[in-house]
């Protein structure tokens, strides 16, 4: 019989370089060009997500910078157990060709691509990216047979008109949608007095989830909700679950932030190109199987964080 395994989130970002500018990277990420210094190399983010897969109920999310940068990603999910390739979340603009079997992208637990809003004005508000050149991207994905979602940003530009960007967005075939509210993180906290949302615009959302019927076409729709945003929706959870929406508890799941030189930290909220704000140790320099195994007995790894999702709604046809 298999062990029951205990579940741990893991954030790796797999390359420091981008090849967009967003205002708000949260990540901070550094330009094409920059030196990216010492980066986990194919074996050693085999190894370590086999490892992590192994000892844990692992819900792994891979990202950067732009994550299709590495022109060694299809050797790294070739190398990778099919099994594991199915508890992994990549993240991309939908800006950068895909470099990677198209037979490997469809084996992936999910495929997010992050857009701003439904048009290129709100997009370009904080995404210097044109939005035809995404719906390229999620146009192959679809002819391919590929399983995809959006990430969206919910910010003050957008909020009020979230309705208007699901019915956009599954006009163009989306199917699954992620919302996340703007954390002023990163370089975002420059922007903070811009596009940070108020809580009747984070109210708004709610109540919208909850008075306007969800378009037929949409067979998932995800809201994060971070620590200042949970009273909120649980004072409105039953009209919430009458909708067909589950509140899924985050709180109890520990997390772990890998960062592409190896440094090891907890919130991936906190993490930047050039530094974790939480590092505790390196892969490199420290047995870090032994570590991340201590640090989750004796709950280090559940130091709470402002940004870090404490409940998921979850609509799931
Ligand atoms: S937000 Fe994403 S796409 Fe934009 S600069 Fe940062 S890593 Fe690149």
């Amino acid at each position: 019989m298999n062990p029951v395994l205990n579940p741990l989130n893991v954030h790796m970002y797999l390359t420091p370089l981008c090849n967009l500018a967003c205002s708000h990277c949260y990540y901070d990420a550094k330009r094409i060009g920059d030196d990216p210094g010492r980066m986990l190399s194919v074996d050693d983010v085999v190894d370590t997500i086999s490892w992590l897969c192994k000892k844990f109920e692992a819900d792994l999310h891979l990202e950067g910078g732009e994550i299709f940068l590495r022109p060694d990603l299809d050797q790294i999910f070739a190398k990778l157990a099919p099994e594991y390739l199915s508890l992994l979340t990549v993240t991309t603009s939908g800006i950068v060709p895909m470099q990677v079997s198209k037979e490997r992208l469809r084996a992936l637990g999910d495929l997010r691509i992050s857009v701003e809003g439904h048009t290129d004005e709100l997009q370009q508000m904080l995404r210097p990216a044109n939005l035809d050149r995404v719906f390229r991207t999620t146009e192959m994905l679809r002819t391919n047979a590929i399983p995809f979602s959006l990430r969206v940003t919910l910010h003050r530009a957008n909020v009020r008109k979230i309705q208007e960007m699901i019915t956009s967005f599954v006009a163009r075939g989306v199917e699954r949608i992620s919302f996340f509210e703007y954390q002023p993180v990163g370089r975002g906290l420059a922007q903070i007095n811009q596009h940070t949302l108020s809580d009747a615009d984070f109210e708004f959302v709610l109540d919208t989830l909850i008075q306007e019927p969800l378009n037929p076409l949409l067979r998932v729709l995800k809201l994060s909700l971070s620590q200042r945003r949970v009273a909120m929706a649980l004072e409105r959870q039953s009209m919430l679950e009458d909708q067909g929406f589950k509140f899924i508890e985050l709180t109890a799941i520990p997390n772990l932030t890998i960062n592409s030189n190896g440094d090891l930290g907890i919130s991936p909220w906190l993490a930047t190109a050039t530094k974790l704000h939480d590092c505790f140790a390196n892969i490199f320099e420290t047995d870090f199987r032994t570590e991340i195994e201590r640090r989750f007995i004796s709950d280090e790894s559940r130091v709470p964080c402002p940004y870090t999702s404490e409940f998921l709604l979850r609509y799931k046809v």
